[in-house]
């Protein structure tokens, strides 16, 4: 098929992550199908671009691709094999590619693509780290898992409108493993940044001048470049990425630790940090947030 309008393109979760990544789709001329939970998020999206919102998943069996953009595994799970009545696995053509993007957890995903692959439908992950910013520009980072190499060499093209640096980090949930891991680290670094800050506050430091030295010395990281300045200090906190989704990677990668009979003191206090955050401030607060929780703790 050389027309990409000849192709046909599902995408389920039309949220923050989801938006942009199936805009910049729409835009290069697939035949796109959306579907969202809350159905005047799918429906906007549709009157904005001409895209179908797509009445039931039935729709979405009929498709050449599916690619998923949902809060976790459990909730991608359900939309395939579950909700009404198991519409899409039931509709599910023969050679359909199911790309799911989410952050989700690596064994749920290999269990889902056997699932799948009974209907011989093809499951890929391809998890993505970049935020908001760069799926807008379609430059994310995509950390791919595949066993089904033909299916991924077909899946390509598409990934490569999404974002400017792909992985193949291995097979099925390899790019849900990796995602979760990396997530781990920028938790981790985004505790111990606002640690240093909450110091550097109350020392009478002055937090601009702490974050420039940072940003040109060892201490530099993701969180000092790009999150500090506008989001703390410049008190925006709007990310675009939900706390509730960051301490749900963080549980991801806590499990992985386990579940590879690793021990990881660090990274399991890095999850109670966090959980203790997101208990008061909710799992749509953005996740930069969590450092005003932080700052009311004391030593007693
Ligand atoms: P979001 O909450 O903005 O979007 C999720 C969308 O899924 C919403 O529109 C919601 O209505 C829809 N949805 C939920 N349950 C559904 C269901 N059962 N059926 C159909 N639709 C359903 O979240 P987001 O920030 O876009 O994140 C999506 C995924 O991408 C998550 O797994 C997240 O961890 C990951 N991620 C997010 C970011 C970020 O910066 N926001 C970055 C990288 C990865």
């Amino acid at each position: 098929m050389s027309d990409v309008r000849e192709i046909k393109v599902g995408f389920i979760g039309i949220g923050n992550m989801g938006w942009p990544m199936a805009m910049n789709i729409h835009e290069v001329g697939y035949t796109l199908t959306v579907f969202d939970l809350d159905s005047a998020r799918s429906e906007s999206f549709a009157v904005e671009t001409g895209a179908r919102s797509a009445v039931s998943l039935a729709e979405l069996g009929e498709m050449d691709f599916v690619i998923i953009m949902l809060p976790n595994g459990h909730v991608v799970r359900e939309v395939l094999i579950e909700t009404e009545d198991g519409a899409f696995i039931q509709h599910a053509q023969k050679g359909c590619i199911v790309i799911d993007m989410s952050s989700a957890e690596p064994t749920g995903t290999r269990s889902l693509a056997e699932e799948l692959a009974i209907k011989e439908v093809a499951c890929i992950d391809a998890p993505v780290s970049g935020g908001v910013a760069r799926a807008k520009l379609g430059t994310l980072t995509i950390m791919i898992g595949a066993e089904d190499k033909q299916a991924l060499e077909k899946a390509k093209p598409l990934l490569q409108i999404m974002g400017d640096q792909l992985f193949e980090t291995g097979g099925i949930g390899a790019g849900h493993a990796t995602k979760a891991l990396n997530n781990l680290i920028a938790a981790t670094s985004f505790v111990a940044t606002s640690e240093a800050m909450l110091a550097a506050k109350r020392f009478g430091l002055d937090l601009d001048t702490f974050v420039d030295v940072v940003n040109v010395s060892s201490g530099q990281n993701f969180m000092t470049d790009k999150v500090m300045k506008d989001h703390v200090i410049g008190e925006k906190y709007a990310t675009g990425f939900a706390m509730g989704l960051l301490v749900k990677d963080v549980g991801i990668a806590n499990e992985l630790c386990d579940a590879v009979n690793m021990h990881a003191p660090l990274s399991n206090l890095v999850l109670k940090r966090w959980q203790e955050a997101l208990d008061v401030k909710g799992f749509s607060a953005d996740n930069s947030e969590a450092i005003q929780i932080w700052d009311r703790n004391t030593q007693d």
